[in-house]
């Protein structure tokens, strides 16, 4: 289990690669995607904070698996979901679409969907001095999500709709794939020194036990084949050769 702790985001690291994000302030707490329950429940109790409300992009089970026992501990936590996913996301009681705009620890955070992953994903963007993205599955630094329920084309946009968001945007992604990912951008473009110098950065945090998110859009773009991507063609390439490579 791994912190990083950064504008009271901390990041708790469960399962192989998955990783939990708490949003702080004062006494309150938001958690994104529980893949399960205990480590957040430990990380509460330890700071004595109170659980306001659980965010959850998507409905796999490895974002959704702890929020069960999290509601029977806090019974009045509010559980925002994707009022597509109704079904598959049964425990929600704030269901949201494209556009929403919330109130979450006093901050505004808008929904914006980003389809692709899955036939719902829902991304939560803090829109502030320093905004912040909740991106789930959709985008992990040096790659994005598969492609289980959409098509490219959804994923595609998707991308794009991100890379309007402003630039200083700190993106927490749900897994640390990036080294995995770096290396295989290494192997497309092996001579590009800025996602050389990226794997550095990354091998030298991952040494020291540290997350290598969140990241900047700014950077991120960058770095990463597919926002660099400059038609629909050339991400679908991408992606393609990016499910036979892991
Ligand atoms: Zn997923
Ligand atoms: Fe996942």
């Amino acid at each position: 289990m791994e912190f990083n702790k950064a504008h009271n985001i901390t990041g708790l690291r469960v399962l192989n690669d998955n990783v939990i994000w708490l949003w702080e302030k004062d006494k309150s707490v938001v958690v994104i995607d529980p893949s399960v329950h205990e480590p957040v429940i430990s990380y509460i109790d330890e700071n004595n904070l109170n659980l306001k409300a659980i965010l959850q992009t998507h409905h796999h089970s490895d974002h959704i698996g702890g929020t069960k026992n999290l509601i029977e501990r806090w019974p009045d936590v509010k559980v925002i979901a994707s009022s597509k996913e109704k079904k598959r996301i049964p425990l929600q009681n704030i269901s949201v679409d494209d556009g929403e705009i919330l109130n979450v620890l006093g901050e505004k955070v808008e929904i914006i969907e980003v389809l692709g992953h899955t036939n719902s994903h829902i991304s939560f963007f803090v829109n502030g001095n320093n905004p912040v993205l909740f991106i789930g599955d959709t985008l992990f630094s040096g790659g994005c999500g598969r492609i289980f329920e959409g098509t490219y084309k959804q994923m595609y946009t998707s991308l794009e709709r991100i890379k309007l968001l402003p630039k200083n945007t700190l993106i927490y992604c749900a897994h640390e794939y990036t080294k995995a990912n770096l290396l295989w951008a290494l192997k497309l473009k092996p001579r590009d020194q800025d996602i050389k110098n990226k794997l550095l950065q990354v091998e030298e945090k991952l040494s020291i036990n540290e997350l290598t998110i969140p990241f900047l859009l700014d950077e991120e773009m960058k770095i990463n084949l597919f926002l660099r991507a400059k038609n629909l063609e050339e991400f679908a390439f991408l992606r393609a050769n990016k499910d036979l490579w892991v």
